[in-house]
């Protein structure tokens, strides 16, 4: 399993429905690996097999994983079938899967259980939606989110959070520094064994705003969507 403690911080780039394989192979010939952060590209599952992790810092990650390890399950990429493919992350929970797919804090768990048994890092998404944020419940719905999606086998060192609040995912809008540190104060102080597990933030998260997020003490790195497309964009958000 690789030492997440080893690197200063942690960027995980989110290409959703996107990509093509000459897309990844232009991408690939830009991209200019960090030499102190770990930086991962989750691409489509079709396409982990064409990602280049050609560098010691940089690996390739899935967008998701099956409940299931095997069977009569049509469609299903399983926990093993990453790991047999040498792909060392994998997002879950993302608020998309949560929304669109029904994905509940148990399936979340339980595919952060596979992963984690495959020597895989679940990156686990937590996050408020605009109406709970309007409604002040959003520690409310955190602590329930971390403490019913996260398992008990999960430490620092096999397990990533991602607090991503719904309505920045894509809007452009951002929380304020202090709101985002405070928050992932909060998270990682939810329990004494969260303490140190690297948390991320992500949404609307751009290469102008991504050194200052990054910055704040209660942040270990970034996951990001949109603006992990353009490669030349990344490259200044991880260098
Ligand atoms: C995401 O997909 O998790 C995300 C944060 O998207 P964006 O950076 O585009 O807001």
């Amino acid at each position: 399993m690789i030492k997440l403690n080893d690197f200063s911080s942690i960027f995980i780039a989110n290409w959703k429905l996107n990509g093509n394989i000459e897309f990844i192979k232009q991408y690939y010939q830009k991209l200019i690996p960090s030499n102190k952060n770990c930086v991962v590209i989750c691409s489509p599952s079709i396409f982990l097999s064409h990602l280049n992790p050609n560098n010691s810092n940089l690996f390739s990650g899935a967008q998701d994983v099956s409940t299931f390890n095997n069977g009569a399950y049509t469609g299903e990429v399983s926990a093993s079938m990453l790991n047999d493919n040498k792909i060392n992350f994998c997002i879950v929970g993302h608020s998309e899967r949560r929304q669109y797919f029904k994905e509940n804090n148990e399936t979340v768990k339980l595919k952060s259980i596979n992963l984690i048994k495959n020597k895989i890092i679940p990156i686990i998404c937590v996050g408020e939606t605009l109406n709970e944020k309007e409604k002040n419940i959003t520690k409310e719905v955190l602590y329930n989110q971390i403490n019913n999606s996260i398992p008990d086998l999960a430490n620092s060192e096999n397990t990533i959070i991602a607090y991503e609040p719904i309505w920045a995912i894509g809007s452009g809008l951002t929380p304020s520094l202090e709101d985002i540190d405070e928050v992932h104060s909060y998270i990682k102080n939810i329990d004494k064994r969260f303490n140190n597990f690297k948390l991320l933030y992500g949404g609307s998260v751009k290469a102008e705003n991504s050194a200052e997020i990054n910055k704040l003490q209660n942040v270990d790195g970034c996951l990001v969507g949109g603006a992990s497309l353009k490669v030349d964009e990344f490259n200044r958000i991880i260098s």
